[in-house]
């Protein structure tokens, strides 16, 4: 998954242009310094957002699940059931990035 994960982190458009792919409305910066925004969980029922996008560590956590990971992450569990495959595809159909998960069928070459 190193590949992968180096893939995604040198490829990986901003939390607004990934927001806008999704249909969802970007939240406000609330810190200048990290730049951080705070969105309510998806994934649970709550009163005040608790999931903060860290766009300088292209990053999400929610302080109430404790769930969290990489953009690539987000979109798995926001739209795929964490189906990476159908993420990966999502992100090269959206954004042109290649699919790490292309010909891995074929033997993997030595460098
Ligand atoms: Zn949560």
């Amino acid at each position: 998954m190193l590949d992968d994960k180096y893939v995604y982190a040198v490829n990986c458009p901003s939390w607004g242009e990934i927001f806008k792919k999704l249909g969802l409305t970007i939240p406000p910066i609330r810190n200048d310094f990290t730049l951080n925004r705070y969105m309510k969980c998806f994934l649970h029922k709550e009163k005040t957002a608790s999931l903060s996008l860290v766009e300088r560590k292209s990053f999400w956590y929610c302080f109430g699940c404790h769930e969290g990971g990489d953009k690539f992450h987000f979109v798995s569990v926001f739209l795929f059931q964490r189906n990476y495959k159908r993420t990966a595809r999502w992100f090269e159909k959206k954004f042109g990035i290649p699919s790490p998960y292309r010909g891995k069928s074929k033997p993997r070459r030595e460098v």
